[in-house]
């Protein structure tokens, strides 16, 4: 497959399959215009789609959310996403669904319910939200300063391209050589970061922000280890100030799994290095996938004929 014209991802557009670079929207796109889209990422791993099931039914909802409505039922979306998958032939990829507002059918109209809504799928090779090497020597992690939008003006559990904030905060830190950040909400409380849940370990004890925050895949995932390795888990609010007396700190992706962290703002962790509790919720993790944990192999092209 690594000469095939999908080699570089797969993508599907106004209803046909097309190799990556030609997967493109119309400029007047309300989903690029406005960031008008609602969107879910699901990796595939040795062959097979992690808890796909859970991102269908997140994208689901965040569709019917912001009242996204492309032609194209469940039963068709996943149809598409194996689909993408398989055309590249790839083992271990990014898989994004995307549903946008369109552009409106009627000329000039500002009336979101005039818009042609459609969906846009694509495979890609594997994505580290956190490349690997960073990922075992522990990101450094900035605090930013540009708080996370609110809650009650973009719903952070609907899954969206309103990003200008991460994106300040991914500026900031990588101004201050840091390799990524977490932002606070305007009330001081820790939320998430550009493309990933937070986690805080104190003590023994693993919490996650209840708010400002993606109800992430990988999120529950690591809740769900946590109850199986008997380490007391929560979600809760976390104020900064945790922070400066946390023991470890690690982010939940679906483009990178469990993902620790060695310096939080000015503070090392530990001994500069992964913590033990992050460590065994990252091996158990990935262990966890090699035996096939809510595992979807990807269905093979002539299977779709
Ligand atoms: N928070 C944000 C803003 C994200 O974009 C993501 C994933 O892309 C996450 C959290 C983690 O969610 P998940 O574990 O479902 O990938």
């Amino acid at each position: 497959m690594k000469d095939s014209i999908f080699a570089e991802g797969a993508g599907y557009v106004r209803g046909r399959f097309v190799p990556i670079a030609e997967a493109t929207l119309p400029v007047t796109d309300w989903g690029f215009t406005r960031s008008d889209v609602v969107y879910d990422v699901v990796h595939v791993f040795k062959g097979g789609f992690f808890r796909l099931v859970n991102h269908l039914d997140r994208f689901e909802r965040s569709m019917a959310q912001r009242r996204i409505r492309p032609p194209e039922d469940r039963a068709a979306i996943e149809a598409i996403l194996h689909r993408c998958v398989a055309l590249t032939g790839l083992s271990d990829a990014y898989v994004a669904m995307v549903a946008s507002r369109g552009r409106p059918r009627v000329a000039g109209s500002r009336r979101p319910a005039d818009c042609e809504n459609h969906l846009i799928a694509y495979a890609l090779p594997w994505i580290d939200v956190v490349p690997k090497e960073v990922q075992a020597r522990g990101a450094h992690v900035w605090v930013a300063s540009t708080p996370r939008v609110p809650d009650a003006s973009v719903d952070p559990t609907v899954k969206n391209y309103q990003w200008n904030d991460l994106t300040s905060g991914l500026l900031e830190a990588h101004d201050a050589n840091f390799d990524t950040a977490v932002l606070c909400d305007t009330q001081g409380f820790l939320t998430e970061g550009p493309g990933f849940n937070v986690f805080v370990v104190k003590d023994g004890r693993v919490t996650t922000s209840d708010r400002g925050s993606l109800h992430g895949i990988t999120r529950r995932s690591v809740l769900e280890l946590c109850a199986e390795l008997g380490i007391e888990a929560a979600v809760e609010p976390i104020p900064r100030s945790a922070l400066d007396h946390a023991d470890e700190v690690f982010l939940a992706t679906t483009a990178g799994g469990v993902m620790p962290a060695s310096r939080i703002g000015g503070r090392i962790l530990g001994n500069d290095r992964p913590g033990p509790i992050s460590m065994r919720l990252k091996d158990a993790y990935w262990r966890k996938h090699e035996e096939g944990w809510h595992r979807t192999p990807v269905r093979p092209l002539e299977a779709e004929a």
